[in-house]
């Protein structure tokens, strides 16, 4: 019977849905009430089922059967933590009426104008994922340390069995600026090298949940969820994000045991280790725990120095090795402000067009220390950015809408979330009592303007140097 039922709705959809939808239906059993019960891998897809395929579904069936027909399912869920222990659930079909009938093949493209890196999240027919992976952030350039040991070789054995390890999913926690991004972007890499047709996907936690508010927004959810459970190796960095995001964190969640279930691999960065991750539900974190959390510490003094000599072989500069360890003693916060040092370093001495003395490297790391000390606070911000435009700070805060204060003011805002620990909430009330999602839309204009208004962008830049002189 169900054979019968699957030639049917086979030609009666698109390849592509049919294979992930049908092919990993189980049939149980027939009663003589002419119920018929089917398996199903999850809850998940059952409520998929439900809502896209009830129509077909009950077409095929009473063909099979006649008008009593009925439809049982049976959810298998595994427990990954103890191999094969399912345990299954029983639920009616809802038998719902009819589905709307473009909502069995809508090809949707929704490229998303306010995301960074907009990919198209694809409808049953095409489906095109970029990675948004950056090639140099590789392996060979992630250098090895006492501090990174254990991450990076966890990394190196799950890029070369991808979902065929126990560290799934492989959690990477560790400081900003210790080399999270660029390793799990180097594991990315790395499968795509060796496995070409697997589907990767990085992603930070921020673009995921501004995706799903949006797919929420346009009623796309479904399509949302449905495009990650395509993904074979799928990286999401700073989940971090996730916290207190409850909507975004269920979502995950199902996407998460999708993937899981399946034997695709997942990979997490946070920065902090899952214990101390705060407001992220406790199912959630509890599967973080399946894999395998590894942490990268502060490099030691000879991880730095690796580090700087890897850089200026990089640049193809040479340096005294006293100057590289003077560095490497005197930046120790972490990579980044490293790197930022040394490249000051290089640009400073191509500039005037002089040797690197240990006299300027003294300047330059001074200069590079404090500012990594100083906190940047609302309020220093504002005055900034009044000052640049000549704008009177109370008029900035204030509720005119004339063009100028008000793309200063956004812009504020802007600067006060890069650059500030603040809650969105907390800027918009320090900057003239607005709401959390004013700030949102103006962080969001910003962003659009530095892309498409050139002379913005400079304005945004030669601001943006004041925060980081
Ligand atoms: P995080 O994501 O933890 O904040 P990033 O991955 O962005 O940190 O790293 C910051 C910078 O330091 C990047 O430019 C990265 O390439 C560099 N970096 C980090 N770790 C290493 C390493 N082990 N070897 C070489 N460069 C590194
Ligand atoms: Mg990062």
């Amino acid at each position: 019977v169900w054979n019968n039922c699957l030639e049917f709705i086979k030609d009666n959809i698109q390849d592509q849905a049919y294979k992930t939808w049908f092919t990993p239906i189980k049939p149980i059993e027939l009663t003589k009430e002419n119920s018929l019960c089917i398996q199903v891998p999850s809850k998940f897809f059952y409520e998929w089922l439900e809502e896209h395929y009830v129509k077909i579904l009950k077409v095929a069936l009473t063909k099979q059967l006649g008008p009593e027909a009925k439809l049982l399912y049976k959810i298998q869920m595994e427990s990954a933590n103890t191999g094969k222990q399912p345990f299954t659930e029983q639920l009616p079909s809802a038998q719902r009426s009819p589905v709307k009938p473009q909502e069995l093949d809508v090809p949707i493209q929704n490229k998303n104008p306010e995301l960074k890196n907009p990919f198209i999240i694809p409808g049953i027919r095409n489906v095109k994922i970029e990675s948004q992976l950056n090639a140099n952030y590789s392996f060979d350039n992630f250098l090895e340390g006492d501090s990174n040991r254990l991450a990076r070789s966890a990394g190196l054995a799950v890029a070369n069995k991808p979902g065929g390890t126990s560290f799934n999913p492989l959690l990477v926690f560790g400081g900003v600026g210790l080399g999270k991004t660029h390793l799990a972007q180097a594991i990315g890499v790395e499968i795509k090298d060796l496995y070409p047709e697997k589907t990767v996907l990085y992603i930070s936690a921020e673009v995921f949940t501004q995706q799903y508010v949006d797919s929420v927004k346009k009623n796309t959810r479904n399509d949302f969820i449905y495009f990650y459970q395509l993904i074979d190796v799928l990286i999401v960095d700073d989940i971090q994000f996730l916290s207190g995001k409850t909507g975004t964190q269920e979502v995950f969640f199902h996407i998460f045991n999708h993937l899981h279930q399946n034997g695709k691999q997942v990979i997490i960065t946070s920065d902090k280790a899952p214990v101390e991750m705060q407001d992220i539900e406790q199912r959630l974190l509890s599967r973080f725990k399946w894999g395998l959390s590894a942490e990268i510490h502060h490099p030691d003094f000879e991880t730095r120095v690796k580090i700087v000599e890897g850089i200026l072989f990089r640049d193809g500069v040479e340096m005294p090795k006293e100057i590289i360890e003077y560095v490497a003693q005197n930046v120790s916060t972490n990579i980044r402000e490293l790197e930022g040092a040394i490249i000051s370093l290089i640009a400073q001495s191509s500039f005037i067009k002089r040797e690197v003395t240990l006299d300027l490297a003294r300047s330059v790391v001074e200069k590079f220390v404090k500012n990594v000390k100083r906190e940047i606070s609302i309020d220093y911000i504002q005055t900034v950015v009044s000052d640049y435009f000549d704008i009177d700070p109370i008029t900035l805060r204030s509720k005119t809408r004339k063009r100028n204060i008000a793309q200063a003011r956004q812009l504020a805002m802007y600067f006060a979330k890069k650059y500030t620990k603040a809650s969105l909430a907390s800027i918009g009330s320090q900057i003239g009592g607005r709401d959390h999602a004013t700030v949102l839309h103006a962080c969001r204009t910003i962003d659009n303007l530095i892309e498409t208004d050139k002379e913005f962008r400079r304005h945004h830049d030669d601001i943006n140097l004041k925060f980081n002189m």
